[in-house]
């Protein structure tokens, strides 16, 4: 008998969320979890099972899910020894999937902490159970259990009857001490990749009888973050918001998110230092709904993922990208060098954290766009280094009144990587790198770089930062300067 979930195809007088009636009823039907399965189904057919097992992941992943899956396959009476293939029909696999056989106890460990509820749920384990072949205890969170609580359990874990089986699952394996570890086969469930999860959605759409995009499912498959649970809630929504068809522009309105192509359009002014233009831009996706900080992940997650295809150009090639996208990031990538893309990818990250922290996110979103449309047109070090090379005599110092910094230098050298360069080098461009000089000389040589108008343009866009020291660049990224932060 194979018919697993038997009543997937009819819609039951109750609606019923998608995360349920498609949880999986089978290891076969488990998705992104291979390993595991593999390793399962050898103990299952080797019966070589442990009395205690051990599930972890991050939330979503299919925990306790699988937990149940193993409840049957170890109940299962339609053969005479646990199965790899329940049959989903016999009395204990259907009370099992609802949740409702009086021998597979579940217990949240986050709920219900004390060595009291540990006591009252593992009373019971000396007794036989009443029609499973297994009594199945399943703990869930286990890791939030005091140690009172924990010691209770592991007296049972290390000796329990026969007939007695435990199934701990915990997303923070840290905090799951050694003596409990020690007695579980231990799992680890993986985060479910993009892909496979975009997968799932197409085939959960088409069971259910509904279009979509594929991009919209793409999003939502991204959104999820690798958690099946959160992929089906999105799409469970997702349903009830489209009217016929799921379009990915809806996803995104549901999702908070902007739309792709008005990131990159962000991306793109932004990059050419069109301000203006850019902070347009984010108030008519703020005016659609975006989320301000979403935006600036958005960025974030664009800047990597050029940087990636950049460096590995295979991965514009995913099914999660969508074609449109897989042009404009090839471009993009080509067009952008490296040291930019680095210097954008810090100048992102320290700005989200600020407009996580801000009162006012769009505002400070604005200021992170702003900062990073002026840093656009200041050269790399390396070009700065070249600049500085031409000159002779120290730039003028009423040319950048601004800066001023030129006294506030640092004694201690070391705020800042931006560029170093010998005196050798000063005279002679192309002279190679590795000259050590002495404190006096590397000093004159800082003083008149932070004087230098451009450097001095970056030291005000970057308030806090500071010429440290010059030194040339040896590194094989070629055109790549130090940092500047
Ligand atoms: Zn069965």
């Amino acid at each position: 008998m194979g018919t697993n979930g038997q009543d997937r195809t009819t819609n039951g007088p109750a609606y019923r969320v998608l995360a349920r009636k498609y949880r999986p009823a089978t290891f076969a039907e488990l998705i992104g979890q291979d390993a595991l399965v593999r390793t399962l189904s050898n103990a299952v057919e080797n019966e070589r099972l442990a009395h205690a097992f051990l599930f972890t992941g991050v939330r979503g992943v299919g925990k306790t899910t699988t937990a149940r899956i193993l409840a049957r396959v170890l109940n299962c009476v339609a053969e005479s020894s646990p199965t790899l293939t329940p049959c989903g029909s016999c009395p204990e696999c259907v009370a099992i999937m609802e949740d409702r056989h009086s021998d597979v106890l579940e217990m949240d460990a986050a709920s219900r902490t004390g060595i009291d509820d540990i006591r009252e749920l593992i009373d019971g384990v000396r007794y036989r159970p009443s029609s499973a072949r297994f009594k199945v205890y399943i703990i869930d969170e286990i890791h939030m259990l005091s140690i009172k609580a924990f010691n209770a359990l592991l007296k049972t874990l290390e000796e329990p009857p026969p007939h007695v089986k435990f199934i701990l699952a915990t997303t923070e394996i840290r905090k799951v001490p050694v003596t409990v570890m020690s007695r579980c086969q231990r799992f680890d469930l993986r985060r479910v990749d993009s892909e496979v999860l975009t997968t799932h959605l197409q085939s959960v759409c088409v069971r259910e009888d509904v279009a979509a995009e594929p991009e919209a499912l793409a999003l939502m498959a991204r959104a999820a973050d690798g958690s099946v649970r959160d992929a089906l809630s999105f799409l469970d929504q997702a349903i009830v918001h489209a009217e016929g068809t799921i379009r990915a522009t809806r996803v995104r309105e549901m999702l908070g998110l902007a739309d792709r192509v008005e990131v990159f359009d962000l991306f793109e002014t932004i990059s050419a230092g069109r301000v203006k233009e850019g902070l347009e831009l984010l108030r008519r996706q703020y005016a659609a709904g975006a989320d301000p900080l979403i935006v600036l992940q958005d960025l974030l997650d664009l800047t990597h993922w050029l940087t990636r295809v950049k460096v590995v150009p295979e991965a514009a090639n995913e099914i999660t990208v969508p074609e449109s996208e897989r042009i404009r990031g090839r471009e993009f990538a080509e067009k952008l060098r490296m040291p930019v893309l680095t210097r954008t990818w810090q100048m992102l990250l320290k700005g989200l954290d600020e407009a996580r922290l801000a009162p006012d996110p769009l505002g400070a979103v604005e200021m992170v766009l702003i900062r990073l449309a002026f840093a656009s047109d200041l050269p790399t070090p390396a070009e700065l280094l070249r600049e500085v090379r031409g000159e002779t005599r120290p730039a003028n110092a009423a040319s950048a009144p601004t800066v001023g910094r030129s006294g506030d230098l640092p004694a201690d050298s070391g705020e800042v990587g931006a560029s170093t360069m010998d005196q050798g080098s000063i005279s002679s461009a192309e002279r190679p790198v590795g000259v050590n000089v002495d404190e006096g000389v590397q000093d004159d040589a800082v003083q008149r770089a932070a004087r230098h108008p451009r450097v001095a343009a970056v030291l005000a866009a970057f308030p806090g930062a500071k010429v440290a020291a010059v030194r040339p660049r040896t590194e094989s990224c070629g055109e790549n300067g130090g940092s500047l932060t």
